[in-house]
């Protein structure tokens, strides 16, 4: 287990993953034919809200900024590095005691990926217009119209 790993329960009296919150990367990326595209993960059936597709991200170390928890988790997760990316905007999820953020990073292609995580079945951009087929992760599906605004 990495420092920040464990289970905390906020305010509104859920069960979440991370001791100092969780952080998620929405890699987007703006077609030149005007389709979004939005790097999403499949997670595992046995896990927390399993068989549900989300954001590559996890719990966030002692000290480390939201931005840094996102990236790293992508690199780790899916080896795609957004090092070189700005971030866009930020979206946070406040519960009391828990936070989640959601950190926007814009690319300018799709960037090749990896499942590298046993957490992951499948890595893979994903159309946004094909979101609404897809068994959203309840924390995504409950930011994404917040998120999908700043988005533009
Ligand atoms: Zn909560």
């Amino acid at each position: 287990m990495a420092p920040g790993d464990g289970w905390a329960r906020c305010a509104l009296g859920h069960r979440h993953w991370g001791i100092h919150g969780a952080a998620g990367l929405l890699l987007t990326h703006h077609a030149p034919d005007g389709a979004g595209w939005l790097l999403m993960q499949h997670r595992a059936w046995w896990g927390h809200h399993g068989d549900t597709w989300g954001l590559l991200g996890g719990a966030r170390g002692p000290g480390e900024t939201a931005e840094h928890a996102a990236r790293r988790e992508t690199l780790e997760e899916a080896g795609v590095d957004v090092a070189d990316y700005p971030v866009g905007g930020v979206y946070t999820d406040d519960h009391g005691g828990w936070s989640y953020t959601t950190v926007l990073v814009r690319a300018p292609s799709l960037l090749p990926v990896g499942v590298l995580s046993g957490e992951s079945t499948d890595v893979r951009w994903v159309a946004l217009s094909e979101l609404a087929g897809l068994r959203l992760h309840p924390g995504f599906a409950a930011s994404w119209p917040a998120v999908r605004a700043l988005l533009g």
